[in-house]
């Protein structure tokens, strides 16, 4: 989860496309994860549970992405291991989390939320 998530912040598509399971995958799955890089500037991402049983693992997570002024994307992720190797299922939609305001800011940048981009 944490590694797709750099990958997305860092412009991985490829290794986006191979964690996606194969069932999964759209026939323009490249084209459309390019897009998705090259629109969404992320600024931070929370996990907030993680459980896994064998080879299925689930979690749940907050990705932040610069929206006017954020967007919270609150999803729990299913996952897979086949022959070793995790993939991306699919994920359901939750509402967005409560921010405390005085918690440190999901961007990392060492300052309160109310200071930084809950202000
Ligand atoms: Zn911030």
């Amino acid at each position: 989860m944490r590694s797709r998530y750099s990958a997305f912040c860092l412009g991985h598509a490829n290794y986006l496309l191979t964690t996606l399971h194969p069932s999964k995958r759209r026939p323009d799955e490249l084209k459309q994860i390019e897009n998705t890089i090259n629109t969404t500037a992320w600024l931070g991402l929370k996990i907030l549970d993680h459980k896994q049983a064998n080879d299925l693992a689930e979690v749940e997570f907050v990705a932040f992405y610069e929206d006017a002024p954020f967007v919270q994307l609150h999803e729990r992720s299913r996952f897979t291991r086949e022959a070793g190797q995790w993939f991306y299922h699919d994920g359901v939609f939750m509402p967005d989390i409560k921010l405390g305001r005085n918690e440190p800011c999901f961007c990392g940048s060492g300052t309160k939320f109310k200071h930084c981009h809950g202000s």
